[in-house]
C-alpha cells in the first residue's frame, strides 16, 4: 500500500487521533505489514528492532512459534464459546495461572483488556471491603475505559475527559530522581507516603476501598519505587481496611526479571493483581487474580465481571501457552540478563554523549531520563524527540514517556526473547542517535549565538 492510499484512508475513514497526543500523526509513521521475533517490517520493506514489543503485547517476541501453533490448533477445534458453560482451555488456564500465583493469590477471572481487568479489580475491592475511595499514584496509568480506569490514570491528565469517577484521588509518586518533596532517599524516611496518607485521610468521602499501583510505573517514565516503599504502603493500606491492588500489566509474567514485579520486595502481599499485555502471547486476554477470601467476600456482596469474549477458548489456550513459554524458556532470567546488558550500554552512552540523567527500570522495562544539565535536571524533551526520530531512521523503535508535561524518558521494552546481538545492535543505533542529537544541538546553539 503506498503513502497516498494510506493518507486517503486515514483522512476519509478514520476517526482522527489528536495531533498533539502520542498517537497523533500516525499517517506519517511506518505502516507495518509483518512481524517476527524482535522485529517488525513496514510497507517499504524496512525492518526495525521493536523495542516497545508492539504495544507491550509481544514481550514473548512477535509470532512466538509455540503461541502460533497453539492458536492454530485451538482455532480448528473451538474459537469462541459461551461463558455460561465451561470450556477446557478456560479451565486449564485458571489452573495454570493459579499454580504460578504467589500464595495467598490463587483465584482468577478473565477479561479482555488491561483496562477491563483494573476496572473489575476496583469493583472487586469495593465489594470485598465495603469501601468506596480508591487511591493511585499521580504518575500512574491503569487504562482508558471512560470512567474508573481513566479517572485513576492521573498521568493521562484527567482534565482531558469531562466525567471523573467519584472517590478517586492521587497520592504522590515516589519519584526519587525528582522527589516531589525535594528530599533524598533513604534519609527522607518516605515522607511522601506519610504526607500523602495524611492528606488522603482528610479527603476520603467514606470508608476507603483500595490503593492501585504499578510495581514499576511504566507510562509515568519507568519509575521504580525505592526499596521498602511498597511494604510501607501496604502498612498504611491494611490498617485502613483497604485492599492493595497491583497492576502487573507491564511488570508481570517475567518482564522485570521475576515472575511478578511485586516480588522484588519482601513482605509485600497484594490482595488483588491484574495481568494483561503479553498474557495472551499477542492476543487480548487479561486476568484479575485474588485471594480466595477476597473473591468470596466480593461475590457474596454481588460482585461479578465478564465480557462476551472473556472465556474464548482460543484466548485462554494462548494464555496457558504464554505462561508455559515464560516458565519453560526461563524468560525472567533472560529479562534480567537483558537489563544488565542494556543498562551497561546505556550508561556508557551517557558517559560518551551527556544528556543522560538517570538509567533505571527492571528487566526489559527500562527508562533513560534525559536532561540538559545533570544539576538543574531540566528535562531534555527536544533531545529525546531527536534521538527517537534518528533511531527510527536507523531501524530502532521505542517510545517516549514521562510525568506531567515532561516527555524526556526513552522507554525500552524489548521482547524477553531478544538476543544479545539484537541488544548490541540497538545500543549501536542509540550511540549514533545520541551523537546525532548532540551535533544538532551544538549547531542550533551556534546558530543562536551567531544571531
Ligand atoms: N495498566 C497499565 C500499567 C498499562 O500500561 C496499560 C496500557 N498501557 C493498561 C493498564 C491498559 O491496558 P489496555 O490498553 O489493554 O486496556
Amino acid at each position: 500500500m503506498d503513502r497516498s492510499k494510506v493518507r486517503e484512508i486515514v483522512e476519509t475513514f478514520m476517526v482522527p487521533t489528536q495531533k498533539s497526543s502520542y498517537m497523533g500523526g500516525l499517517e506519517s509513521r511506518p505502516v507495518l505489514v509483518a512481524s517476527r521475533g524482535s522485529t517488525v517490517t513496514d510497507t517499504e520493506g524496512k525492518t526495525y528492532l521493536d523495542f516497545q514489543s508492539g504495544q507491550m503485547g509481544a514481550a514473548l517476541g512477535h509470532q512466538h512459534p509455540r503461541i502460533v501453533s497453539t492458536i492454530n490448533e485451538t482455532m480448528l477445534s473451538m474459537m469462541h464459546s459461551t461463558k455460561t458453560m465451561l470450556n477446557v482451555p478456560r479451565l486449564e488456564l485458571h489452573e495454570r495461572l493459579g499454580r504460578i500465583l504467589p500464595r495467598p493469590l490463587q483465584k482468577s477471572l478473565f477479561l479482555v483488556s488491561g483496562s477491563d481487568s483494573n476496572e473489575a479489580a476496583v469493583d472487586m475491592a469495593r465489594k470485598a471491603t465495603g469501601g468506596m475511595d480508591v487511591l493511585g499514584f499521580h504518575a500512574g496509568l491503569h487504562g482508558s475505559t471512560s470512567l474508573i480506569t481513566r479517572s485513576l490514570s492521573f498521568n493521562w491528565s484527567r482534565s482531558k475527559h469531562s466525567a471523573v469517577a467519584p472517590g478517586t484521588a492521587a497520592i504522590l509518586t515516589p519519584y526519587c530522581y525528582r522527589c516531589p518533596l525535594r528530599l533524598s532517599f533513604p534519609s527522607c524516611e518516605l515522607q511522601c507516603l506519610k504526607a500523602s496518607f495524611e492528606l488522603a485521610d482528610a479527603n476520603f468521602t467514606g470508608k476507603p476501598a483500595a490503593f492501585i499501583g504499578e510495581p514499576v510505573l511504566s507510562a509515568g517514565g519507568v519509575i521504580v519505587p525505592p526499596k521498602g516503599y511498597y511494604k510501607a504502603l501496604q502498612d498504611e493500606v491494611r490498617p485502613r481496611g483497604m485492599a492493595l491492588i497491583l497492576d502487573e500489566a507491564q511488570t508481570g509474567l517475567g518482564k522485570t526479571g521475576k515472575l511478578f514485579g511485586f516480588q522484588h520486595e519482601t513482605g509485600v502481599s497484594p490482595d488483588i493483581i491484574t495481568v494483561s499485555k503479553h498474557f495472551g502471547g499477542g492476543l487480548p486476554i487479561s486476568a484479575v487474580c485474588s485471594t480466595a477470601e477476597i473473591a468470596d467476600r466480593a461475590v457474596a456482596n454481588g460482585f461479578f465481571a465478564t465480557r462476551s469474549h472473556a472465556a474464548d477458548p482460543v484466548l485462554c489456550a494462548a494464555g496457558t501457552a504464554s505462561i508455559d513459554v515464560v516458565v519453560n524458556e526461563k524468560l525472567a532470567d533472560r529479562s534480567a540478563a537483558i537489563e544488565q546488558r542494556m543498562k551497561d550500554g546505556l550508561t556508557a552512552i551517557g558517559q560518551r554523549h551527556g544528556l543522560v540523567g538517570d538509567v533505571r527500570g527492571r528487566g526489559v522495562l527500562l527508562g533513560v531520563e534525559l536532561v540538559t544539565d545533570p544539576v538543574t535536571k531540566n528535562p531534555a524533551n527536544g533531545a529525546a524527540q531527536a534521538i527517537q526520530k534518528r533511531a527510527m531512521e536507523l531501524g530502532l523503535i521505542f517510545q517516549l514517556r514521562g510525568t506531567g508535561s515532561m516527555l524526556n524518558v526513552l522507554r525500552f521494552v524489548p521482547p524477553m526473547t531478544t538476543t544479545d546481538a539484537e541488544v548490541n545492535r540497538a545500543l549501536a543505533i542509540l550511540d549514533d542517535s545520541f551523537a546525532y542529537a548532540a551535533q544538532a544541538d551544538t549547531k542550533a546553539r551556534a546558530g543562536v549565538a551567531a544571531q
